[in-house]
């Protein structure tokens, strides 16, 4: 009778699972903490587009509030040539020019309104982001110091589960073992015994011929699926 092996692999199949489970869960984590980090680069990133914009926008600021100067040096000079002129011809001209002049000044000054609303809009956004920034950062050294945590007590697990794993294996006929351990390794979900149920193998889902379930059901020996090679009970 192989009931008592079967007993005992299903039981080492649970440990193993146990074991599997908190090794996967180990594994994903950096993936998790990089992820978290993504959040705060991505942040980080849309600052520096911003506080590249508002440089770009200051710059032009500044050009412009320098041209305005240069019209408004231009306009001292004008109106200095007006005080002395001779001529009317030469009066009518000037005062054409003075008029051009000023509207070219009001002209820029309203590009520098434009750039400073722009400006203002900018520095907003670029607050904004900070209180995110810092916002996302607390959280994501909260949920990675709280992760660690369970990490550290998974490890822990991981080890209690293995000792009790060795203890397990030794009362294990060795043979069957092995076997077990040979299907286990060679699959995806690491499954390596499964049930009958309704003649259809829970592993691979084949129905199975009637007399290798009945050979199953005498419990003489240790039967395998003849699709996916795991052991049957
Ligand atoms: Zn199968």
């Amino acid at each position: 009778m192989v009931d008592n092996e079967i007993e005992k692999l299903l039981q080492l199949q649970e440990i193993d699972n146990e074991i599997l489970k908190r090794q996967t869960e180990i594994e994903l984590f950096p993936e998790k903490v990089k992820n978290l980090n993504k959040e705060i680069g991505d942040i980080e990133n849309q600052i520096k587009t911003q506080k590249e914009d508002l440089k770009k926008i200051q710059l032009d600021r500044r050009e412009k509030e320098l041209e305005i100067k240069s019209y408004e040096e231009e306009l001292k000079n004008l109106n200095k040539k007006l005080d002395n002129v001779k001529d009317n011809k030469e009066y009518e001209a000037l005062l054409i020019e003075i008029a051009n002049n000023k509207k070219k000044i009001s002209e820029v000054e309203d590009d520098v309104l434009l750039l400073m609303e722009k400006e203002d809009d900018v520095v907003k956004k670029i607050k904004i982001l900070e209180e995110e920034l810092k916002k996302t950062k607390e959280k994501v050294s909260k949920i990675i110091e709280e992760e660690n945590k369970k990490i550290e007590n998974l490890k822990v697990e991981v080890e209690a589960k293995k000792r009790e794993r060795e203890n397990f294996v030794k009362d294990i006929d060795y043979k069957i073992y092995v076997l077990y351990e040979k299907i286990r390794e060679s699959k995806k979900d690491k499954i390596a015994i499964v049930k009958i149920e309704n003649g259809i193998c829970r592993g691979c889902h084949m129905k199975l011929p009637t007399f290798l379930v009945e050979k199953v059901k005498k419990k003489k020996e240790i039967i395998q699926c003849e699709n996916c090679s795991r052991i049957l009970f």
